[in-house]
């Protein structure tokens, strides 16, 4: 029977070890894929697919990328969604007896990519582990590049919530059946690589083990993980299927970080994006977020954690005000923010830096990169001790002054080093003897060689006469075709040419093979040293990271500041009270995008007494969202300790924000988005507590008027009373009918949008007064969007008849109107009204819509037709 050839059965053999990657099989200069791989790889390459007798008689399809080139083949199956394991020759094929030894040294996947398009500089890569036990879920995120560790345990509605919010670019679940459910779950709506990682009883006594090794730990309490069980296990079965792909060290990673809810704000993954904290909701570009308008960080580091902070504000009052304190600071102290904003310029992302020596793919360029951050820290560091503030004090000493390292890197690495750690010309001269001697026999051998030729040219009197070097034949005498009378006898033939011949010298070959020795040694010396340098680097590593979480702080706060001092901010006023009052508000990134000039600003109280639930009515485009989620905004930015957009704030500490906005504006699209309000708004209704923040925008909209005014009532009135009594609540509303609550409920307080009637046209003030609105001004708002003429008159009649008979209902009134309108008198229809009314009229007055169901409608109006 045939059989593969020897390197084609390795090739098997390798491949069984990562069934669901594509593999990148070594040969020579080249990565080939074999069978299925290279059909993918070919046609999502778009590379030439080929074929390789493998032994068997039918030819194996075979398609390759160069080595030098891999990367960017490599990332773009990345996007693409696959995952590529890559297969090196791990011993010398001099050496070799038989065929050369393979391995796979890395397993690169979406979630655990170091560069690249994924990498972005300002957002992390995350991976995530999902683990389920009972009601209990475990979240495990990583951010390989950076070394980001995190853990959560909770319902599964906060899990999801986490998901929307780190976004991982690839999930590990555990197999077997009785995990089915979860990842079924998690495969339909996380829409990332999801590998299923086997599980076993003992997972969790493992998972325990696992990480208390990798971070050296005596017990988990001591990293407050120990009652979090189902998390323990995700991060240990992330871990393990990290080390699984990534073989090699992952001391970078650091000790797992649990999320807590209490100690932050909490904002639910509808309303982050509502409010668009870090993207906007149709673009979904970072341009025209609340993120984008606050980042004035200068390095990627403080870019990242900026993200963090908007993102998860804090809930506790002295957390808050240690940032808004340094914030403060930094506002006040002018010289002392530009110079930290310099100094912070020179520092690259060392995050990733280290992240890219603990992978042992940092190259000199790396190197030197750390080296010039390292070396404006101690500057950084003396600045901020300086400071009166303790965050920032404290911050400076986190900073760890790194002289040594930065020393020895640019004492051993030239300024401008090569890519590769092989190509040569890496190690600067004078750092070690060794090399420098055999630098030196080379570039004798080379001085050597130069003069040859002046030499050669006087013996043999051929004026022509050049020295050459190619990779087959080495050194070599090039002599034109008209002077090889000329050439004396030691020399040797080695190569014709066109119009000429190449010869050696057994001198030349001399120096050739002690030049070429020297430099085959000193490629490996400079390998060897450099490794040593790096070696020294990665010792230091969980300094270098400390040093760098200090640097994000600095960047992240110097942002506020300088945002706040552009924008003229205020510091808020954080207190434990019930209350929030803010002082001509503004609405940052509208206000931002209009120019400040123009934005009217507007004020804000909100209490758990008798300003509890602020009820804004007023017509479309009047400025009802834009005035509640400037609200919800600044506070938002209180508590991640930022100035804010207003003359005066004062926030009581929310514990939750939440919005819903109404199901006809519903951001989702889609067919239940009634049902998606609805299910929203129950969420809000059991978890929102007396310090929550509510902010609700035409709900039940989506829906028929009465369903909508009913659902809207009752949701106000539950507010209002049990159990969530006190929460917060902006309530913008179309619904006239909603108003009269305020009479009966005490925490209920009209407010509208003031509007100027100008004619038949009208004017948005933008200004929010304590009123409610007396018309919704529909058409006249209508008008402004350019509705033809016609409709709009149209619509004005149907109006009159709806307002001069308030109990009738929208089909009475068009077939009333349409009646007018059919004989084009207007004023028939008041005529009517005037005297007797029309038995038609009177019948549709007494009539009770409420009671009707559709088809009744239909009948009586079609009786009523008969009767005119
Ligand atoms: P509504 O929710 O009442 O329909 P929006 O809040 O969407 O109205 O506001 C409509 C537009 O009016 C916004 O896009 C913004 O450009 C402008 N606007 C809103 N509030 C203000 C304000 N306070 N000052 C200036 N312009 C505003």
């Amino acid at each position: 029977m045939a059989r593969y050839t020897p390197m084609i059965e390795q090739y098997l053999s390798i491949k069984e070890q990562a069934a669901d990657a594509l593999l990148f099989f070594r040969l020579g200069d080249f990565y080939e894929m074999f069978f299925e791989d290279a059909v993918t790889a070919a046609k999502e390459l778009e590379i030439t697919l080929t074929g390789r007798d493998g032994g068997v008689g039918e030819r194996i399809p075979m398609c390759g990328v160069p080595y030098h080139s891999a990367e960017s083949y490599i990332h773009r199956l990345i996007d693409k969604g696959y995952k590529v394991a890559i297969c090196e020759q791990v011993e010398d094929p001099s050496q070799a007896k038989g065929i050369v030894r393979r391995e796979i040294v890395r397993i690169v996947t979406p979630g655990t990519i170091m560069d690249g398009k994924a990498v972005q500089d300002k957002g992390n890569n995350y991976i995530a582990s999902l683990v389920q036990t009972g009601e209990e879920i475990g979240l495990a995120l990583c951010d390989v590049s950076t070394g980001e560790f995190y853990v959560v345990e909770r319902d599964l509605q906060t899990i999801w919530d986490e998901l929307q919010q780190f976004q991982p670019t690839e999930m590990v679940v555990p197999s077997g059946d009785e995990h089915k459910t979860i990842v079924q779950t998690v495969i339909e709506r996380v829409g990332c690589l999801v590998t299923a990682e086997e599980s076993n009883s003992h997972a969790e006594t493992k998972a325990t083990e696992r990480l208390l090794q990798h971070f050296n730990l005596l017990s988990l309490e001591s990293v407050g993980l120990a009652e979090v069980k189902t998390a323990v296990m995700a991060a240990g079965m992330l871990l393990s299927y990290l080390e699984k792909t990534q073989k090699r060290n992952l001391h970078h990673l650091k000790k797992p970080l649990l999320l807590t809810r209490e100690t932050h704000l909490i904002i639910d993954s509808f309303s982050r994006r509502n409010l668009e904290l870090t993207e906007t909701i149709r673009e979904k570009s970072r341009q025209g977020s609340l993120l984008w308008l606050l980042d004035k960080t200068v390095t990627a580091m403080g870019g990242r954690l900026l993200k963090k902070w908007v993102e998860r504000p804090l809930a506790i009052r002295a957390d808050i005000e240690r940032r808004l304190n340094a914030v403060e600071e930094l506002v006040n102290e002018l010289l002392l923010r530009e110079d930290l904003r310099n100094l912070l310029g020179e520092v690259y992302d060392l995050e990733r830096l280290v992240g890219r020596v603990a992978y042992g793919s940092a190259n000199g360029r790396d190197l030197l990169a750390i080296a010039s951050s390292l070396s404006v820290l101690p500057e950084i560091r003396r600045r901020l001790l300086h400071c009166d503030s303790p965050l920032l004090q404290d911050v400076g000493g986190m900073i760890v002054e790194l002289n040594e390292i930065v020393d020895l890197i640019n004492s051993a690495i030239v300024d401008e080093p090569p890519v590769g750690i092989r190509d040569g010309g890496l190690i600067r001269d004078g750092y070690d003897a060794h090399l420098d001697k055999l630098k030196q026999a080379s570039r004798e051998g080379k001085q050597w060689i130069a003069r040859l030729e002046q030499q050669e040219r006087e013996r043999t009197g051929i004026k022509s006469l050049k020295v050459g070097f190619n990779k087959v034949f080495g050194y070599y005498l090039e002599v034109t075709k008209s002077n090889v009378h000329l050439v004396p006898s030691y020399f040797e033939r080695k190569q014709t040419l066109a119009n000429g011949e190449r010869y050696i010298t057994p001198e030349l070959k001399e120096k050739e093979a002690l030049i070429l020795e020297a430099e085959d040694k000193m490629i490996d010396l400079e390998q060897q040293l450099f490794l040593e340098v790096r070696d020294q680097v990665a010792a230091q590593l969980a300094r270098i990271q400390q040093s760098a979480e200090a640097v994000a702080h600095v960047d992240a706060l110097q942002s506020l500041a300088t945002v706040a001092v552009e924008r003229r901010y205020t510091k808020p006023v954080i207190n434990d009270s019930d209350r929030i009052l803010i002082e001509e508000g503004r609405h940052p990134v509208v206000e931002a995008v209009l120019k400040r000039e123009s934005f009217v600003s507007n004020n804000t109280l909100l209490d758990c007494g008798s300003n509890q639930i602020a009820l804004i009515t007023g017509p479309n485009m009047a400025g009802k969202s834009t005035y509640m989620r400037q609200v919800a905004l600044i506070v938002v930015m209180a508590q991640m300790g930022s100035f804010v957009p207003a003359k005066k704030a004062e926030i009581g500490i929310v514990d939750r924000v939440f919005t819903r906005i109404g199901a006809s504006d519903d951001l989702t699209g889609g067919q239940s988005t009634f049902m998606v309000e609805m299910v929203e708004l129950a969420n809000i209704l059991h978890h929102a507590t007396r310090n929550s923040l509510i902010i609700l925008d035409e709900i039940g909209r989506g829906t028929s008027t009465f369903d909508g005014i009913s659902i809207a009532k009752s949701v106000i009135e539950y507010l209002h009373q049990s159990p969530s009594v006190g929460a917060k609540t902006l309530f913008a509303t179309h619904y006239h009918e909603l108003t009269e609550l305020a009479g009966r409920l005490p925490g209920v307080t009209n407010y509208s949008t003031h509007v100027q009637e100008q004619g038949d046209s009208i004017v948005f003030l933008r200004k929010i007064i304590p009123q409610p609105a007396d018309r919704s001004y529909g058409i006249q708002v209508a008008k402004l969007a350019g509705l033809p003429d016609k409709v709009l008159h149209r619509a004005k009649e149907i109006l009159h008849v709806l307002e001069s008979m308030p109990n009738a209902g929208l089909e009475t009134a068009v077939a009333s109107s349409a009646a007018a309108s059919d004989d084009g008198e207007t004023s028939q229809l008041s005529l009517n009204f005037d005297a007797k009314p029309h038995p038609v009229v009177a019948e549709l007055q007494s009539i009770n819509l409420l009671n009707m169901t559709p088809i009744e409608a239909l009948t009586t109006l079609h009786r009523l037709q008969q009767m005119i």
